[in-house]
């Protein structure tokens, strides 16, 4: 894979602490694993990778890098532990790379710094993997701050 970066995303990617090389990793092992969700129409991508502290997202079209974001809360898994029937349409836009199954909106436990509390999900329900779009990861931000904050 060839991945084009534009100047524009990698001083963003500098302002964020991410160094490009670490990016293209992660984008190519989740290759590798398919660790990642593919758009069921189209052809982007979204890789997941990083460590136990922080949770990195890589998304990418065949030749571009189009985001990167990232958060520090630990998913724990499904809020209410298991998936339990809706009667609404929780399709999301994305489907996993893994086994191909549609991945769901679903509400999913978060931890940081001993606070734990729902959010929004993108889940497959087969292979259990969670992801976080970037919306909410961008919402993240702002409670991860807030917790840093008053334990400070
Ligand atoms: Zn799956």
């Amino acid at each position: 894979m060839d991945i084009k970066i534009t100047e524009e995303l990698d001083n963003t990617l500098k302002d964020n602490g991410f160094k490009q090389e670490e990016i293209l990793d992660l984008i190519e092992s989740a290759e590798s694993s398919g660790t990642k969700l593919k758009a069921r129409e189209g052809d982007i991508a979204i890789a997941k990778g990083g460590s136990d502290n922080l949770t990195v997202y890589a998304v990418y079209s065949p030749d571009e890098l189009l985001d990167v974001y990232a958060h520090k809360m630990n998913i724990l898994g499904l809020t209410g532990g298991e998936l339990s029937e809706i009667d609404y349409d929780d399709a999301s836009d994305w489907a996993c790379a893994k086994c191909g199954e549609i991945a769901l909106e679903r509400n999913v436990d978060m931890t940081y710094m001993g606070v734990t509390r729902p959010g929004p999900g993108l889940v497959c329900p087969k292979c259990d993997e969670f992801y976080v779009s970037d919306g909410v990861a961008k919402t993240l931000k702002t409670a991860e701050a807030i917790l840093e904050e008053k334990r400070a």
